[in-house]
This record gives C-alpha cells, structure tokens and sequence, in this order.
C-alpha cells in the first residue's frame, strides 16, 4: 500500500463514540457493561492500526467486520458443539470422547443443583472417591480405585508416591511420547523418581530388567506403546514376566496402560488392545488409563490396584492437587455404569463404541443423504462425490489401525478449499473435515445421527455471506 493511501486510512478510522453509535452494536450495548464495548472497540482499533502501518492491505469494512465479529464471538460460547467430519474417533482437539444422550441429561441436572459429592447419608464429610472405587472394583476386579485429572497426571501422581528418590526401571521401546508435552522421561523427572532405562529401541529382555534391579530401585513400569508401533526385529518382555520378577524382588509394577479397553475389541474384528481386566488379573499392582480415550468419559485419569498402594496414593499432597470435580464425577460414574450394562445395550449407547461399531452401510446411507442435498442446493458452486476412504481411531488408542468409512468430497468452484473449510469452521455449529488436494472430505464415520443438517446448514451460512 502506497503512503498516502495509509494515510488516509488511519486518518479515516471512525472515533470511539462514532462507532458506539452503530445500529448493529445496540443489542450488545444493550446486554453488556459498556466499559467492557470500549475496551474491545480500542483494542480492535489498535490491532487494525498496527496492520495497517505493517504494510497489509485492509479497508475500514475489513474494520467494521471484524469489530461486529468480535462481539459475536464474545457472547457465544467458544467451547461448543462441534461437528468431527475428520474421521478421528478420539480427537483431543475436538473433546476426545462425545457422551452418550443419557449421560448428558444427568449431568445437566446435576450440575444446575448441588451434588452429593463428598458427603454421606449422615451429613458427614465422606471420602470422594468411594462410590467410583467400587464401580472400578466391580468391572475391573481390583481392589480399589481413585481418579485425578488426566492420565498424566495419574502417572506423575503414581511415581511420585511409590518411588520418589528411587530408580524406576522402564524399557527403551516404551519412552513414548504423547501429544501435548507428555515425555515418560520429563514425567518421571517431575516426579522425583530416577528414570533407569534399559534394553534397546527394539529389543528388551527379562535379564535386563533383572540385572538393573539395585538396593535404590522403587518400582517397575510398563507402559502401553500407544500411538506407535515398533515393528520387525523385536521384543517386549510380557506384563506377566515383569510381575513375575517384581514379586520375586518384592517391587511393585506399575502398568500405564494408555487408552484402558474394559472389553476385547478384538471380538468385534477391531484391533486387540491390552484390557485394563488382564491387567488386574496378571497380578500389576497399579493400573493407570485414561477416562476420555475408549473409556469415553470426561477427561481424567483413573488409577486402580491393591488398596494398600490407593491408600497411600490418596494421602499424598498431589492427589489433592490432582483432583478432580462434581462434573467429572458425574459424568464418569453415569460412564461406567454404562459399562454394567448388557453389552449389546453398552454398545448401542455409549458413544465411542458405537462409532468404532458403526456398519458400513450406516456410515454410507447418512454420507449419501448428505452428498444429495449438497448437490441439490450448491450444485452452481460445489462438485460433490462420494468417495470411500479410511477413518483413524486417534487419540493414542489403537492408532496405527485404520477403519473403513465414506466421505463426501466437496470442491469448490467459486473458492479455495482452505478458504471454504476455514469458514465452515466458524460457523454457529462449526464443521472441522480434512482438507486434501483442493477438496474437503467429510468423514462421516465421526459425524453423529442427525448432524448432516448441520453440515447443510453450515453451507448455507457461509453461501449467504459471500
Ligand atoms: C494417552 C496416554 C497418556 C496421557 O493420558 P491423558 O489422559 O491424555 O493425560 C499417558 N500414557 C499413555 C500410555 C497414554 O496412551
């Protein structure tokens, strides 16, 4: 932008009261403080002015818009129903697990009252964690449970009470990472136990561990290699070997197990995945899992096993720290009691399994019925096929496997993809599909019953507006 034209544009920048005069910010005016309108009208103002002497191209209706966005963003929740047309059962970004309709209905009447969260019939403070220790106890077959808040933080909390100022012996193939910053070793580190790794990348043996064993070690950990496969030229030493030797240098093993399956998937022609039951039953003395991942429940992270090692956990400072509300107590005891359930009644309802479920002929019925009223209302601005492709089950749960699915291809005649997909994301309900090569794909094994309307209706915002 030449010189003068910038200068034009600043000098031009309506005054504060001018715009406080719109007939499009009345209703906000009118809802809100009006020091918070100022605020938000400077700070855009601010922003703009910056732009400008930046050297990028904007006019004052670039201004106005963003200004009148602005304040509809304030007053609509951010954190709202979205729709997952990416095909990722499990997408952290996305929420992880979307809850069954039953268990939001509790929630919504729990959480406009009080809760009875840590008191008993006789009015006397109670321990929190008693009626989801029980639970655990009855699907998992150990002893006793307790929840904090996310899987990270039951393993920080894990090491921290077992074997603080000790060495914990891990194998080299599982120093796994997980999105977001979770390291074994940094975890271990925070801790304030000793990481003492052992075997290589690809192979570990029993005498490893075994040799490594000292006067100073404080336990052995196993964890799931979740999100990756070492393949070829490899081994692990088995949960049972591991607790076999534990037991004969009286230490305890731990086993985080990640994603924490409560039934076979493998029975359903899914990939098999470790059970948090196998685990009990070898013998580990403390199991960790995520709520969120194929539990599919709210966010955290759920330690069980022998009672004697929970009690100790629940004394120690972290756990109080760590701890979780009535929301995520609600929301996972209604979880697990899905989980009681016959399991042709589970699998209906619960949402993560009926996803990983889904028939085919389902996912193709509601991804056709999409693709016909796309074609049908955007025909002058869309190319729409079917197409079949494969969805990923995400979230550090049985990642390298992959499911069939369709997926409506959308390519825009009038627009960029990027573009297109972008708006479609800002939408009242936003739409998030992948974008590859000048098409949006629309996975529908992740889009739930009855949201193609909203995948319509996503399309006529943004038509409407360009
Ligand atoms: C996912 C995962 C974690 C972290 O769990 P969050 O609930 O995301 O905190 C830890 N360990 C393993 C093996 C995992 O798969």
């Amino acid at each position: 932008m030449k010189e003068t034209e910038k200068q034009n544009i600043l000098r031009n920048i309506p005054a504060v009261d001018k715009i406080l005069q719109w007939p499009e910010l009345q209703k906000f005016l009118e809802q809100l403080e009006q020091h918070y309108v100022t605020a938000i009208i400077r700070y855009k103002i601010d922003e703009f002015r910056k732009r400008i002497l930046t050297g990028e191209d904007y006019d004052l209706d670039f201004l106005k818009n963003s200004i009148l966005c602005e304040f509809k963003d304030l007053v609509r929740p951010y954190f709202r129903r979205a729709v997952n047309a990416l095909g990722i059962v499990l997408h952290t970004g996305l929420g992880r697990a979307p809850f069954s309709h039953g268990i939001a209905n509790n929630l919504r009447d729990a959480s406009v009252g009080y809760s009875q969260l840590q008191i008993d019939e006789e009015g006397k403070r109670a321990d929190r964690y008693r009626k989801i220790s029980q639970i655990l106890s009855l699907i998992t077959g150990a002893e006793a449970g307790i929840i904090v808040n996310n899987n990270a933080g039951a393993t920080l909390l894990i090491l921290n009470a077992l074997a603080k100022g000790k060495e914990v012996i891990v194998s080299r193939g599982q120093l796994i990472e997980i999105g977001g910053a979770f390291r074994i070793p940094e975890i271990m580190e925070q801790s304030g136990a000793t990481l003492h790794e052992v075997g290589a990348t690809n192979r570990t043996h029993l005498e490893n561990y075994e040799e490594a064993i000292n006067e100073n070690t404080g336990a052995l950990l196993r964890v799931h290699q979740s999100n990756y496969r070492i393949i070829g030229f490899t081994k692990e030493v088995s949960l049972n070997e591991l607790i076999e030797l534990g037991k004969k240098h009286n230490l305890p093993v731990i086993d985080d197990l990640g994603s924490g399956a409560l039934i076979d998937l493998s029975k359903y022609n899914l990939p098999k995945e470790p059970t948090v039951q196998d685990s009990v039953k070898a013998g580990a003395d403390i199991i960790c899992f995520s709520g969120d991942k194929l539990i599919g429940g709210p966010q955290c992270g759920i330690i069980i096993g022998k009672e004697k090692i929970i009690n100790n956990i629940k004394k120690n400072p972290l756990t109080r720290a760590l701890r979780c509300d009535k929301m995520t107590n609600e929301a996972l005891e209604a979880t697990l009691q899905l989980f009681l359930h016959k399991e042709k009644t589970l699998l209906k309802n619960h949402g993560v399994m009926s996803i990983l479920l889904r028939p085919i002929k389902d996912i193709k019925r509601q991804a056709s019925l999409c693709a016909r009223k796309l074609k049908k209302q955007f025909s002058k601005q869309l190319e729409i096929s079917l197409q079949k492709d494969l969805s990923e089950i995400g979230g550090g749960s049985l990642s390298t496997e992959q499911l069939p699915t369709f997926v409506v291809a959308v390519k825009p005649k009038i627009m960029a993809a990027q573009d297109l997909a972008r708006a479609l994301r800002t939408c009242d309900i936003p739409i998030y599909g992948r974008v590859s090569e000048g098409v949006i794909l629309l996975d529908f094994r992740t889009v739930l019953r009855k949201e193609e309307q909203y995948i319509i209706n996503a399309f006529n915002d943004v038509f409407k507006t360009i």
